[in-house]
């Protein structure tokens, strides 16, 4: 049975209750986890109190330092981590491998700006004094990880905070807990402090952690309506937030376009990880010249994604994570059909043998889905793709701009000035333009409107995990 890590203990919830973590693809137990409750996240809001105080007071360059060794040791159990994340969560083993990787990839970017972040000196009127604007460490972090990237979210919290010297409770997803305890349990091994980063599994952790005293900051990825009921409770507080949440990331591809570049990079942003993605092709707007063409293209790489168990080696796309997911793209391609949408690949799920143990769905393109579907005014987080025909740039965007949301959008076009407007005009916290929907350690990332706000990735999520205090020195003239 797994445990929790709370400083040095790996415990039990406080309850003495448990439960099961399932494989989406066999419906087999995959482990036993503790169900924790406050009272864990107390204990572990309290280790990392402690374990702030030497954490944080350590020379920035030996921070680094344990944390690269850390992240080495974490890359070496790559393998092992993948397989444990794709029995959990369901996806490929090619998927969970880039995961794993980015896990222990993310620790040693973020360790670099551990002593290179700096503060300021400023210069005061009367010169027998100065000022200085100095970074600290907030405290202990609370951050709050959804089941579809277990690892790379959970990294994109964990990763700047102790960087920055804060010191975390972590919480998984209660359906994905198991990958996330390897990945600080090898951090662990390989020289990370006991105490620095805690993890506590149980759904009824999230609101503890955002309700605890201790705990200063809350990163939280999750859906819209989650966010919002975070950031009312956190607000009790005072406490800082950064919200990663929901998308519906619009893609527009003109006449003009590499329809072969297009083609692919669509695939890979609405059917990579089954379509449970933030950021992603969910909304495909294409102009009438290249339609049909790029419609073609797309079929034809649907037609190669084989749906399977993730540990299978020919499975080209894994099955959704739970029931209820599955349920919830069922509803929305079912919405738009009855609106009067075809599905032109799809729609389904694949039958028979071992199929039905899991919770397996096909890869689905929709056209003439209608104003007002489901598909349009809701995020889709499953791989279905509803595609409109547009007559121009102007009604892409104006399209691609009518959503609640505002995480990231993409355009195809072999003109810069289609392209320019494009990132001027599309409200999004990432615009790509002819490349594939990817997001880069170097580049903030977060969103816009009810997506959220505050930045992962760069060096602009090192700051939000720090605290800027002005000093003045007098007496020095
Ligand atoms: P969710 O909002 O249901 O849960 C996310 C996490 O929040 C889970 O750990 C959950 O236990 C916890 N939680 C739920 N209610 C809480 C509360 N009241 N207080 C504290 N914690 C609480 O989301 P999900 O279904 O796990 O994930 C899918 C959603 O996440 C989608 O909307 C997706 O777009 C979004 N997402 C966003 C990004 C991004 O970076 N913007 C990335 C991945 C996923």
């Amino acid at each position: 049975m797994a445990t929790m890590i709370i400083e040095g203990d790996r415990a039990k919830a406080a309850s003495g209750k448990t439960y099961e973590v399932r494989n989406p693809a066999t419906g087999e137990v995959v482990d036993v986890v503790p169900a924790g409750g406050p009272a864990d996240v107390d204990k572990a809001a309290q280790a990392a109190h402690k374990a702030f105080q030497t954490w944080s007071r350590l020379p920035a360059n030996q921070r680094r330092e344990i944390l690269h060794k850390a992240a080495q040791h974490m890359l070496t159990k790559i393998e092992e981590i993948a397989v444990i994340l794709t029995k959990e969560q369901g996806k490929t083993l090619l998927e969970s491998r880039l995961e794993a990787k980015r896990f222990g990839e993310n620790i040693g970017w973020f360790a670099d700006l551990a002593d290179k972040v700096h503060g300021q000196h400023v210069k005061l009127p009367d010169t027998t004094t100065y000022g200085l604007v100095v970074r600290k460490a907030i405290g202990v972090c609370g951050a709050i990880v959804p089941w579809n990237f277990p690892l790379t979210l959970a990294a994109n919290k964990v990763a700047p905070a102790i960087a920055a010297g804060n010191t975390v409770v972590l919480k998984p997803a209660s359906t994905t807990p198991l990958s996330t305890l390897a990945c600080i349990e090898a951090l662990i091994e390989g020289g990370l402090p006991e105490g620095v980063v805690n993890v506590v599994l149980g759904q009824a952790t999230g609101e503890a952690i955002v309700e605890h005293p201790l705990i200063r900051k809350i990163a939280l990825t999750g859906s819209t309506p989650t966010g919002k009921r975070v950031m009312a409770k956190a607000a009790e507080q005072l406490k800082k937030v950064t919200l990663e949440l929901g998308g519906s990331d619009p893609c527009i591809v003109l006449d003009d376009a590499d329809l072969e570049g297009a083609a692919r990079a669509i695939s890979v942003g609405r059917f990579f990880n089954c379509g449970q993605q933030c950021l992603s092709t969910k909304r495909l707007f294409v102009q009438e010249g290249v339609y049909d063409a790029l419609m073609e293209k797309l079929i034809a790489r649907a037609s190669k994604l084989k749906p399977g168990n993730g540990l299978d080696k020919d499975s080209r796309m894994g099955p959704m994570h739970t029931e209820t997911q599955r349920a919830e793209v069922e509803a929305q391609i079912k919405d738009a059909v009855d609106r009067g949408a075809t599905v032109v690949y799809g729609g389904g799920r694949p039958k028979g043998g071992d199929y039905d143990k899991g919770w397996f769905i096909e890869p689905t393109i929709l056209e003439n889905v209608p104003d007002g579907a489901r598909m349009w005014t809701e995020e889709v987080f499953g791989p279905a793709l509803p595609v409109r025909r547009i007559k121009d740039l102007d009604e892409g965007i104006r399209l691609g701009n009518d959503t609640q949301f505002g995480l990231g959008s993409s355009i195809w076009t072999g003109s810069m000035a289609s392209a320019h407007r494009a990132v001027q005009e599309l409200e999004a916290g990432y615009t790509w333009v002819n490349a594939l929907v990817i997001a880069h350690d170097e580049l903030p990332f977060g969103g816009t409107k009810q997506s959220g706000f505050g930045k992962e990735h760069g060096v602009e999520a090192f700051l939000q995990y720090t605290e800027e205090k002005s000093v003045v020195y007098g007496g020095v003239g």
